[in-house]
């Protein structure tokens, strides 16, 4: 018999946290969303709603969380830079005692807990892919630290917490993930180019655009998280999860301009401070660990996101 577990997503009505909460509910669960909506939105999740087994709950995981629930998918933190730079001094609050509360709840009702990572522990690596015995690069003091050196920190606490109060524990490091429902201005590279370009904007390259990223469909990502969460107890981490193929952000702007059929030029505009060069996911642990690999192209994700901000584009919104 299929035993309908408990699952509790924050930052579940985010962009990646709300297609975790309908596969998820997909799955059979009872999915408790928490969100505080600094990044998420309602709308994100409003098409679920309806489910009877479907919960949202605004909630700052700063605060303590005293719910019953099977397993947590870690999720509640600003991802992109304009979001994480706003309230440094927060960011790094939800991702410490964020991760510190969470993995609280998780020891009192010994839940597994999956902490949502990235691939920005490695900063502005020296090693090309980057594999996860890689201990990375990172300016602890720097306009990007207060994301990386929380999320650095927070996998300090999932281990540590794994081996002083044996928790069941599961980290992934994300790599630049996109798709439907990202934030039209958040100023990550995908929406950024594919807004300029339907509003046939000029496409703003940041540098020479020969940086490189390796861009992952949020279908594909959220299988991956999953099956990281379904593995054994015993293992723990860290896993990279991301898209192999590297693109030059140049590339990527030509793509994005002939899939929209666009007139828009492209400008380039300074390099922001501590930009990483080049950034590749080796997948080989997650390949042989939980038979993962991602499916979707990026020419196909990108068709799926452009037909997203299409829509957005012809109701107004953006
Ligand atoms: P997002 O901004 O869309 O989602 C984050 C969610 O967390 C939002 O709904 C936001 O309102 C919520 N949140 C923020 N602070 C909170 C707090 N204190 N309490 C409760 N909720 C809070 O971003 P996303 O792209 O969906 O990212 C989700 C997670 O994945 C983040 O932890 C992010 O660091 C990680 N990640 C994402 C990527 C990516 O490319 N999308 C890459 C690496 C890591
Ligand atoms: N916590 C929570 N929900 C719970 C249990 C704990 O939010 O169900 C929080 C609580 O704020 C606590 C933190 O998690 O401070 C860490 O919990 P832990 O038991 O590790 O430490 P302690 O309670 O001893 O500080
Ligand atoms: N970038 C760009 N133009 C934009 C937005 C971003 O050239 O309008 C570049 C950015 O400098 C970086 C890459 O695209 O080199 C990816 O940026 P994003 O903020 O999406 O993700 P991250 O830097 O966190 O990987």
């Amino acid at each position: 018999m299929h035993l309908r577990k408990r699952v509790l997503v924050t930052g579940g009505s985010g962009f990646l946290g709300s297609f975790l909460c309908e596969r998820l509910l997909d799955e059979g669960n009872d999915v408790l969303c928490a969100d505080n909506f600094f990044t998420g939105a309602r709308g994100n999740v409003a098409h679920l709603m309806g489910q009877p087994n479907f919960e949202l709950m605004r909630h700052d995981v700063t605060f303590p969380l005293y719910v019953e629930v099977d397993e947590i998918y870690n999720l509640a933190c600003p991802a992109s830079p304009i979001h994480y730079q706003y309230d440094p001094v927060q960011t790094t609050k939800t991702s410490i005692h964020g991760a510190i509360n969470m993995l609280g709840l998780a020891k009192r009702v010994k839940a597994k807990i999956l902490q949502a990572s990235t691939s920005e522990v490695y900063g502005d690596p020296e090693i090309h892919p980057q594999t996860e015995d890689y201990w990375g690069r990172v300016n602890p003091i720097g306009e990007r630290a207060c994301y990386d050196e929380g999320k650095r920190c927070a996998e300090t606490l999932f281990f540590d917490y794994n081996r002083q109060h044996r928790l069941r524990i599961k980290v992934c490091r994300i790599f630049n993930t996109y798709g439907p429902r990202m934030h039209p201005n958040d100023g990550r590279v995908v929406s950024n180019f594919i807004v300029q370009a339907l509003k046939g904007e000029p496409i703003t390259v940041y540098g020479d655009g020969s940086q490189t990223r390796s861009f992952c469909y949020v279908d594909d990502l959220i299988n991956g998280m999953i099956r990281l969460m379904g593995t054994a107890d015993e293992f723990t981490g860290p896993m990279n999860l991301g898209n192999p193929d590297e693109f030059t952000i140049l590339e990527l702007a030509t793509k994005v301009i002939d899939l929209v059929g666009s007139k828009s030029e492209v400008v380039f505009k300074p390099l922001p401070g501590d930009d990483p060069r080049q950034r590749k996911p080796d997948i080989t642990l997650a390949r042989e660990t939980i038979d993962w690999e991602p499916l979707v192209r990026l020419d196909d994700g990108l068709v799926k996101t452009v037909a997203y901000f299409e829509e957005l584009f012809t109701q107004g919104v953006i």
